[in-house]
């Protein structure tokens, strides 16, 4: 024999042992098959009888759903074996909520959240400047998943040593940055980056004397790492040139120019009566195939920092509003000449009620708005009431009630569309925001009939009514409508570490 020959005859015994392994795997799968269909208990969890609406698939019918292990293993039309039933029969099973703006990442507001339907909490606009220090301080320790952005502002305010909590009173809101100090804020935005964070976040408006070159700059950080820059726009408002319009031009040419993508957050509080207009902005680029997307809350009132620099004067006429359209958080009382003063240098959270009911339902309408909460603390008993109610009162009121979209789009712009917005930078994400065999077992079960938000701007302390059960990696976090105790599923949702 040659040494070719031998090596042919080696490979045809390689190519026959293939073949029979393949035959002998179809024949065990297909045994499998025809055996007992179901092992008893064959399955941790099983919701049966519900409403399957999966956005991904289309799939809107009664289905059973077995999860084992924290996955989604078997979505049938025949019954199922399970250690624990949930009966879900005239309920509708949807995948998780994903929130992809959610400032207060403390315990007691991812209790509002799971009872709002909430199984994913990620903070992307504000954001962190210590990602590892983030995460491990939640690990192990939460009821839902959580995850964040490195974020423009708070890197700006500890390279330009800002006295401000969470958002920035001093150089990093009033300040242009040296191009020392450019470099800095660049290097820290990468490190973060690295170390798996979601995204950047930016908040323009409130760093407003950072140079577009700035801007451009951090952008092109995200770019380097395929991170999408969630931003809070430079402008917003009716009035020119500071327009939202305005606004909403800088970031797309910077996306547009330097390839990161764009999520532009809370679209209505930037837009307010010209919301269509930056809607439109956003599809335009889409159409022309950039990577932009955007979100919005239900609600006509948006909140910040009394302090921030979005107070800085001018306000009144930048937003269209005056003092008795501002509600301190901590009383609830509306605001004067005098006790804005008073209010801006103690510090706190306002409602600003600035957002035309016309604009919060063009953007609900709209099949490529997301919805994504932008919650808050609830350390103040007068605090907006977003983070408890954003998800029940678009199901509930919008849908329901108002029948201003459809139930499986607006699901889509809860689950699926957040999922995609992120899958890109973080494959984890691939498995979100679905009701399909291999999926994170991250699943909300709710009322159609019932599903309502009772969080109020007078009574904002409440849990959402009608979601019956909220399962994380497979663990019911609500059950029966109630929040189970002692049980701590989440998990941190992070992009790779690419250092
Ligand atoms: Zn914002």
């Amino acid at each position: 024999m040659t040494k070719t020959n031998l090596r042919m005859a080696i490979f045809l015994v390689g190519v026959f042992t293939a073949i029979i392994v393949v035959r002998a795997r179809t024949a065990g799968a297909r045994d499998t098959a025809n055996g007992p269909q179901v092992p008893e208990s064959s399955y941790d969890t099983v919701i049966a009888n519900g409403r399957v609406m999966d956005p991904e698939t289309g799939l809107d019918a009664v289905r059973n759903v077995g999860i084992s292990a924290g996955k989604i293993r078997a979505i049938s039309v025949e019954p199922l074996n399970g250690k624990t039933v949930l009966d879900a029969k005239g309920l509708v099973v949807a995948p998780g909520f994903i929130d992809l703006h959610e400032h207060a990442q403390e315990p007691r507001n991812y209790q509002f959240q799971a009872r709002d339907g909430v199984t994913t909490s990620l903070e992307l606009e504000v954001g962190t400047d210590d990602v590892d220090e983030w995460y491990a301080k939640r690990e192990g320790k939460t009821l839902i998943n959580f995850g964040v952005s490195v974020g423009h502002i708070p890197v700006r305010m500890k390279v330009m040593h800002d006295p401000g909590n969470f958002l920035p009173t001093g150089d990093a809101a009033h300040r242009e940055a040296t191009s020392k100090e450019v470099e800095e804020i660049k290097t820290q935005v990468h490190r973060g980056l690295q170390r798996g964070a979601l995204a950047v976040g930016m908040g323009i408006n409130y760093t407003a004397a950072a140079s577009h070159d700035e801007i451009v700059e951090v952008f092109r950080a995200a770019a380097a790492e395929n991170a999408a820059v969630h931003v809070h726009l430079r402008h917003a408002g009716l009035k020119e040139p500071t327009t939202g319009l305005v606004g909403i031009e800088e970031v797309i040419a910077a996306a547009a120019s330097t390839g990161a993508p764009l999520h532009v957050v809370h679209i209505t509080s930037m837009g307010l009566a010209n919301t269509p207009q930056l809607i439109a902005m956003v599809k335009g680029a889409q159409r022309r195939g950039l990577d932009v997307t955007t979100e919005c809350y239900p609600y006509t009132a948006g909140s910040t920092n009394l302090e921030s620099a979005i107070f800085d004067p001018g306000w009144q006429e930048r937003q269209g509003i005056t003092y008795k359209d501002l509600q301190w958080s901590k009383t609830g009382e509306r605001l004067t000449a005098e006790t804005f003063e008073k209010y801006r240098k103690e510090g706190g959270l306002v409602v600003i009620f600035s957002i035309p009911e016309a604009a919060v339902r063009a953007a609900i309408a709209d099949p490529i708005v997301m919805i994504a909460s932008d919650g808050v603390p609830v350390t103040s008993p007068k605090v907006h009431p977003r983070g408890q109610g954003t998800f029940s009162r678009v199901l509930g009121h919008y849908v329901r009630e108002e029948k201003v979209v459809d139930l499986m789009t607006a699901l889509r712009k809860m689950t699926l569309m957040p999922a995609q917005r992120l899958q890109n930078r973080a494959p984890m994400f691939q498995n979100k925001g679905r009701i399909s065999e291999g999926a994170d077992a991250d699943i909300t079960v709710f009322d159609p009939q019932r599903i309502i938000d009772k969080a109020t701007f007078e009574d904002p302390l409440q849990y959402s009514a009608g979601i019956q059960f909220v399962l994380v990696n497979g663990v019911p976090v609500v059950s029966n409508g109630e929040l189970v105790e002692g049980v701590v599923p989440g998990r941190p949702a992070r992009a790779p570490n690419s250092q």
